[in-house]
């Protein structure tokens, strides 16, 4: 690191949500098996790639379950409106239970009541901006650690385009290299950030460990988040 580092304070810490502050893919199971899908149901990831399909490259409501449900409930010749609603509300609640239990079980408060202390804690995050709140606020009801949030949806473009990190640095009020972006995917999260000028921490808490790429140069790697004040003072040591 050089000579600029040291004079510039790290100001704000800026956080991917899934599988970086919980796991993700467990209570996206949890959430598809209280409506009665078991990850290998071959039937319902067949609609639900007919929808990603049909939606442009990119776009946020690839994202969308209300639509996986409805295309579903059609498929089957079961479709109603309320059916289709029903099924939605069964999930959110269900993926925003999974949220808070793990958050509590993994001693995030604890965690981000030292982070907040120190730093601006904002989120960045691919996905429709209702998904991400209704887990942000099972996780922070109050927005008492997390207070900016930028999702796709609000700028129209995922991650790792630079337009999403643009934005959380102009709502930031800060420059790149005042900030570091904590994630666990190193093409969305890490290699933007870099590129961007923000220093980046790779967390692999929820990778498997034989599936781990190689820790990508000019990053910090972290395989618990609980680690991220350590590391939080090696960078700005360095
Ligand atoms: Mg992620």
């Amino acid at each position: 690191m050089n000579m600029l580092t040291n004079l510039m304070p790290l100001k704000a810490l800026i956080f991917d949500l899934d599988s970086t502050l919980v796991d993700a893919s467990l209570a996206y199971k949890v959430a598809q098996e209280s409506v009665g899908f078991k990850d290998e149901d071959a039937f319902f990831q067949a609609c639900r790639q007919s929808v990603k399909h049909r939606l442009p490259q990119g776009h946020t409501s690839a994202h969308h379950r209300l639509l996986y449900f409805k295309q579903w409930l059609e498929q089957k010749g079961l479709y109603s409106h309320s059916a289709a609603l029903e099924m939605t509300a069964q999930y959110e609640v269900t993926l925003q239970k999974s949220y808070r239990d793990q958050w509590e079980a993994l001693n995030r408060p604890q965690l981000f009541n030292e982070l907040k202390e120190k730093y601006v804690l904002a989120v960045i995050t691919n996905e429709t901006a209702r998904t991400q709140l209704l887990k942000l606020s099972s996780l922070d009801p109050k927005s008492h650690f997390f207070k900016i949030v930028v999702t796709s949806e609000d700028v129209g473009v995922e991650k790792p385009h630079e337009t999403v990190f643009r934005e959380v640095y102009a709502r930031l009020n800060l420059q790149p290299q005042d900030c570091v972006v904590v994630g666990d995917d190193i093409d969305n999260d890490i290699v933007p950030a870099l590129k961007m000028g923000s220093r980046a921490v790779w967390t692999t808490e929820f990778i498997q460990k034989n599936n781990r790429p190689k820790v990508p140069v000019g990053s910090h790697a972290i395989d618990r988040l609980a680690n991220l004040p350590l590391v939080l003072q090696e960078i700005s040591r360095a």
